[in-house]
C-alpha cells in the first residue's frame, strides 16, 4: 500500500522509522495521550514501579559516618539504560520513582534513542527537571541493535526498552544486546504493544487503531501515514508468548509462560499493552 511499509526491504525500514520520528517528534506526546487517551501514562507508571519495586539495598544512601572526620564511602551508582528511550518518558519517571520513593540520587539513566529530533525534544524536557546538568541522566545516539561501544559488557543494572523494540529490524539482536550489556543479575523490562486475546475486544481495538489513529494523527500531527505505519507495526508484532519465547531465546531467564503475577508478562488494559521482564542469570 502506499500508506505502509508492509513491502520495504528491512535495510530501508530503519531509514523510514527514523523518518517516522522525526516527523513526529514535536507532537509526540499529544499524540500518545490523544491516541490512547491518557492511559499510556499509567502503563509507564506501572511498567516503572514494577521494575523498580526496590532499590538494593547497597545503593540505598551510606548512613552519616560515626566519626565525621573519616571520609564518606561514595555510593554505588545503580546504572539503567533505557533504550529507544524518545523524549524520556521512563528515565524521568525512573529518577523520580527513585528520589521520591527510596530518597536516593544514586540512580543513573542513559537514554539511547536512534532519532536525534527526539533526543533534542527529551533534552528540552529534562532542561525543565532538577535532573538537569546532572550525572543522573545522559541521551546518547545509538542503535538498540549495537549499543554504542562506551556501554561495556556486564555494566548495567536495568535495562529498560518501551515502546520501542517494535520498530526494531531484528528483534532478537536488539535483546542479546541487552543481554550483552546487562550484569549478571541484572533485569529486563520490555514495555509495548501487546495482543487483545478477548474476539469482541480485539475487534473493537482493531476498527479503533485501523480507522481512528490514522484520522488522529492528521488532525493532531497533520500526519496520517506516520501513524498508519504504527498501526501495521502494531499489528505485525508478535503475540505476548512469542516475544516472551524471544527473550528466552536470547538467554534472559523469565517466569512461566502465562499472563500476570509469576509470569513471563504482564497485560495492561486487556493485553492492548504488555510488559515482558526477564533476569540475566
Ligand atoms: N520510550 C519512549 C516512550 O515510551 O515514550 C519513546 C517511544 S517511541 C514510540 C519509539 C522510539 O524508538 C523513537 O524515539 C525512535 O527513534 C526509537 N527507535 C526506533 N528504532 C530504534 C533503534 N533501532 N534503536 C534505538 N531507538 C530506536
Amino acid at each position: 500500500t502506499h500508506f505502509g511499509f508492509r513491502d520495504v526491504p528491512e535495510e530501508e525500514k530503519e531509514t523510514l522509522v527514523g523518518g517516522v520520528f522525526s516527523s513526529v517528534a514535536s507532537s509526540y506526546d499529544l499524540m500518545n495521550d490523544g491516541m490512547s487517551l491518557g492511559v499510556h501514562r499509567l502503563w509507564k507508571d506501572n511498567f516503572v514501579s514494577s521494575m523498580l519495586p526496590r532499590l538494593p539495598p547497597s545503593y540505598h544512601q551510606h548512613p552519616e559516618p560515626a566519626n565525621p572526620s573519616s571520609v564518606r564511602p561514595a555510593n554505588p551508582k545503580f546504572k539503567c539504560l533505557d533504550v529507544a528511550g524518545g523524549t524520556g518518558d521512563i528515565a524521568l519517571r525512573i529518577l523520580d520513582r527513585a528520589r521520591e520513593k527510596f530518597a536516593s540520587r544514586d540512580v543513573e539513566v542513559e537514554i539511547v534513542d536512534l532519532n536525534q529530533g527526539m533526543l533534542d525534544e527529551g533534552r528540552k524536557r529534562v532542561a525543565k527537571t532538577l535532573y538537569y546538568n546532572t550525572p543522573q541522566i545522559a541521551f546518547t545516539h545509538g542503535n538498540a541493535q549495537s549499543l554504542p561501544s562506551h556501554i561495556a559488557d556486564n555494566s548495567i543494572d536495568l535495562y529498560t526498552i518501551a515502546f520501542g523494540i517494535r520498530n526494531c529490524t531484528s528483534i532478537p539482536a536488539a535483546l542479546s544486546e541487552a543481554y550483552r550489556v546487562l550484569k549478571p543479575g541484572g533485569k529486563i523490562g520490555v514495555l509495548e504493544f501487546g495482543k487483545v486475546s478477548n474476539p469482541l475486544l480485539r475487534e473493537a481495538y482493531r476498527q479503533y487503531s485501523f480507522q481512528f489513529i490514522p484520522i488522529l494523527g492528521k488532525i493532531l500531527a497533520g500526519d496520517a501515514d506516520s501513524y498508519q505505519y504504527l498501526v501495521e507495526s502494531i499489528e505485525k508484532f508478535p503475540t505476548q508468548p512469542e516475544f516472551a519465547q524471544l527473550m528466552r531465546d536470547a538467554g534472559f531467564q523469565t517466569g512461566q509462560m502465562k499472563e500476570g503475577r509469576g509470569g513471563a508478562w504482564r497485560d495492561f488494559t486487556f493485553g492492548v499493552c504488555s510488559m515482558w521482564t526477564g533476569v540475566k542469570a
